[in-house]
């Protein structure tokens, strides 16, 4: 498994190895969003340090204890998290006892380091200050690798004792890539995922697997193409009632997210913007079927995108959810009535 696994984030790779090779801390945190690869690049470095003949790609993949990883039989390798069976929301304080305080001062079996993986977003106060006490002295051999969403659930003085490593969002191409090494198919599908995944590639390809998305997506668009023809009368039974289909109504979060975003495209076409900024690439045509024409096209796709996230943010509040999307459907219905 070499840093190769995970596509692009050199900055964070090199940051990992120089900090660890030049002994000026053992202790990390990785954070990014969930499908950032944060967990993926964790077990590379956890590779990496336990390896005995690593490159600045990572580790070797040969030799005894690089073997043994692969195997899931290394023991000098732990990984703290929860299953998902596990009914406890946090890692139990005594299993972080067991298999990391006590664990440390054992030495290593088949390599120079002992390495410690640990998914931080499991663990409570409680946990997070039985490792502090050995983040505070912690044995030369012992590498602890901490993984989270954001560094705001820690403990600050867990934070002054870790080298803090961030992954940021990767460029389309990269997310592009990791698509295409998945089998995803079709230039157009690819810049759409990539963009609508805001450069985190495990959203991307979850995106890319779910039917469920693909049926919402072409669902918004198709409510959309009838806005501008649609009578009240239809728009109120058959509108609300695609918003009310158990399914749609449940990721009623997805849909509004989804159709926000095919809002902000009809702006940037009727701005007279440039179509290599769409996100929806290969709905391009229904769209510019349908965008507000005229001068005040700008204006309209604006108060249809406040339309849209004052509905959002109504019933994120509980605002009664018929009334919510009859008044989002009725806005819309006038700004996009004349396409
Ligand atoms: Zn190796």
């Amino acid at each position: 498994m070499t840093f190769d696994l995970l596509v692009g984030q050199q900055d964070a790779k090199t940051r990992l190895v120089r900090t660890l090779t030049d002994g000026r801390s053992h202790a990390f945190l990785i954070t990014g969003p969930d499908g950032s690869g944060k967990s993926t690049l964790a077990r590379a470095f956890a590779q990496y340090a336990l390896c005995d003949e690593p490159t600045d790609r990572g580790a070797c993949g040969r030799c005894n204890p690089c073997v043994l990883f692969e195997a899931g039989t290394n023991p000098d390798f732990r990984l703290l998290e929860n299953t998902k069976r596990e009914k406890d929301k946090n890692l139990k304080v005594e299993r972080v006892r067991r298999e990391l305080s006590a664990d440390v001062d054992m030495r290593p079996q088949f390599s120079r380091r002992k390495v410690y993986v640990v998914e931080a977003d499991d663990l409570n106060e409680q946990g997070q200050n039985t490792l502090l006490k050995t983040l505070e002295e912690p044995p030369p051999t012992v590498v602890i690798v901490l993984v989270a969403r954001t560094a705001a659930s820690l403990l600050p003085t867990v934070l002054s004792r870790v080298c803090h490593v961030r992954l940021r969002p990767s460029p389309e191409a990269e997310v592009g890539q990791v698509l295409e090494a998945a089998g995803v198919t079709g230039t157009e599908r690819i810049a759409f995922l990539a963009r609508y995944a805001q450069g985190i590639p495990g959203v991307a390809l979850a995106l890319a697997r779910s039917e469920d998305f693909v049926q919402l997506r072409d669902g918004v668009f198709d409510l959309l193409g009838r806005l501008g023809t649609a009578t009240r009368g239809e728009l109120l039974t058959d509108g609300f009632a695609y918003f009310n289909v158990p399914g749609n109504r449940k990721e009623v979060d997805d849909l509004l997210e989804l159709l926000a975003s095919a809002v902000r495209d009809l702006l940037v076409l009727s701005a007279a913007g440039d179509a290599g900024l769409l996100i929806h690439v290969d709905k391009k045509d229904i769209m510019e079927r349908i965008r507000p024409k005229g001068d005040d096209a700008s204006r309209r796709c604006q108060n249809a995108a406040t339309a849209v996230e004052t509905a959002r943010r109504g019933l994120a509040a509980s605002t009664n959810f018929e009334t919510t999307v009859c008044q989002l459907l009725l806005q819309l219905r006038k700004e996009f009535s004349h396409a």
